[in-house]
């Protein structure tokens, strides 16, 4: 093996794509020939190979735009295809080399196709996106099928900020005029950098990644491609599964967020479990392989069956352990004690997030020793004079008012966070008077997004999602623009007034 051979198969659709992909790793493995094509799709989004779409895309307005949903065969997270993007994908046998030194390999190799073609001050900022002059200009994700390595990488010749934002689950408050001037300012494109000829630039490409890979000759084909069944990707075939979800959780980690679902059965065993993130794994189907081990399995008999499972199995996780993997499976089984205890439904104790940074404390620990609730503004009517302000004279008309007399009559103190800004100085404040931890209710995209707050402040939280609109969800375009988020999130008031008598202060005459 001493050649790659590289050619377009110009524009099509991002079914079709995945498809030549698919191909093309057949190609690889059975005749152990590299292959590099270079291609462009019209509008599509490519969830990662192991992502959750409820967490990664705005279904409704794909639907209603008409844009499919592909998977992509390589991790990582969500990527928004459309015309006027240089998209190439490679297939090799893959050497003994990790996830991490494969990125880097063909994140450099980019990095040198461009440099060689006059690009400038280019560079990839780990794990995967490609920058030029402090912007970014594309992105890489590889994927290990067994032997073979795929990688997908993109560069962009034109910006559509503003699909892109709406189709990919992005804080909503990126879509005022500032945010989504603010990443318009984060990218950058080909045409603005350079005039340089995009025939040769795919030469240039071509010729650095096959020398990065030990390739040392070039065959440029024109690509010859049989591919006549255009998937047209029905929106509501992603559900990924038809089992019931019982319970729901995630758990944040250096190399992306992890999602779970379980289902138990009657002796509290596992029937279904489903593991998903947009994170890089290797084997391909190595979460489909803890999943099947985890069948049956009581919480108690987790561990011994997931040590078996990876001292038996090659595998590689990038950027997390097998450890993220068991405080997942124990926040699921930990939901199951929530429902049990407080008498709700597994849904309503699947919307708990558990905050714990030392990893010792469970719900009820967190929520015995908390001395604070935090309600969002959001949840606040959209009339009320306190909406944006940290307070409420209890006038009776809406769910916070109850929170807050609850709270109170429990002996809690209860901050209304109006903004981000708000809610760090709230959270310092706490930690400095020795709070041992608090209560606290927002949306999980808003946790999600901004854990690194809540790790900051370095106390244990349990936190409740909020349900009806929220900012991440709805499209108030127009609103958002003028600045004000003008839609209510509601606060499902029987969970919050069993988690909050949960604490053990003295109570209030
Ligand atoms: S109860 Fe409080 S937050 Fe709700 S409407 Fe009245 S003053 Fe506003
Ligand atoms: S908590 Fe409310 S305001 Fe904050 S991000 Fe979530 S929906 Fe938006």
């Amino acid at each position: 093996m001493n050649k790659l051979t590289w050619g377009d198969s110009g524009l099509r659709n991002g079914a079709d794509n995945i498809v030549l992909d698919s191909q093309q790793i057949i190609v690889t493995r059975t005749d152990h020939v590299p292959l590099l094509r270079f291609y462009e799709n019209t509008q599509t989004v490519a969830l990662g190979a192991y992502e959750d779409k409820n967490f990664a895309v705005r279904t409704a307005y794909c639907q209603t735009r008409s844009i499919p949903i592909i998977r992509r065969i390589t991790g990582g997270g969500t990527s928004y295809l459309y015309p006027k993007q240089i998209s190439w994908s490679l297939t090799l046998p893959a050497q003994r080399l990790s996830i991490e030194q494969w990125l880097d390999i063909i994140c450099m190799a980019v990095c040198r196709g461009l440099y060689n073609s006059g690009y400038e001050d280019i560079n990839f900022n780990s794990p995967n996106d490609i920058y030029a002059h402090g912007q970014k200009l594309g992105n890489v994700h590889v994927g290990m099928l067994d032997n073979i390595l795929i990688a997908n990488g993109t560069l962009y010749r034109s910006l559509d900020i503003n699909t892109m934002l709406r189709a990919l689950r992005v804080p909503k408050e990126k879509l005022t005029l500032a945010g989504i001037r603010t990443a318009t300012c984060h990218f950058t494109t080909l045409p603005s950098l350079s005039d340089a000829d995009l025939l040769q630039l795919k030469e240039s490409l071509a010729q650095s990644i096959a020398l990065s890979c030990n390739l040392p000759t070039l065959m440029q084909v024109s690509w010859v491609n049989n591919t006549s069944q255009t998937y047209v990707c029905n929106h509501n075939d992603l559900t990924e599964n038809a089992h019931e979800i019982t319970y729901s959780s995630f758990t944040i980690t250096p190399g992306g967020i992890l999602h779970g679902r379980i289902q138990l059965d009657a002796n509290i065993r596992i029937s279904s479990l489903h593991l998903t993130g947009n994170v890089y794994i290797r084997p391909h189907n190595l979460f489909r392989k803890i999943e099947s081990v985890l069948r049956g399995a009581a919480e108690g008999e987790i561990m011994q069956r997931m040590d078996n499972l990876f001292y038996e199995n090659q595998w590689e996780l990038y950027r997390f352990t097998p450890q993220h993997i068991m405080v997942l499976l124990r926040r699921l089984f930990e939901q199951h004690r929530i429902a049990a205890k407080l008498s709700i439904a597994p849904s309503a104790a699947s919307s708990f997030m558990i905050h714990d940074p030392d990893g010792t404390m469970d719900a009820f620990d967190i929520a015995a020793k908390a001395d604070t609730v935090l309600v969002p503004y959001c949840a606040k009517p959209t009339w009320c004079k306190w909406r944006h302000n940290d307070g409420c004279s209890q006038c009776g008309k809406c769910d916070v008012g109850q929170v807050y007399q609850i709270a109170r009559q429990q002996g809690l103190q209860v901050t209304t966070v109006t903004n981000f800004e708000h809610l760090e100085i709230t959270l310092k404040a706490l930690k400095e008077r020795g709070t041992k931890s608090y209560l606290g209710m927002c949306c999980n995209n808003f946790y999600i997004k901004r854990e690194y707050a809540f790790r900051s402040a370095n106390m244990p939280a349990l936190l409740l999602d909020i349900a009806g609109a929220n900012c991440y969800d709805l499209m108030q375009e127009q609103s958002a623009y003028s600045g004000e988020f003008s839609a209510e999130s509601s606060i499902d008031l029987g969970v919050a007034e069993k988690v909050i008598k949960l604490a053990r202060r003295e109570p209030v005459q």
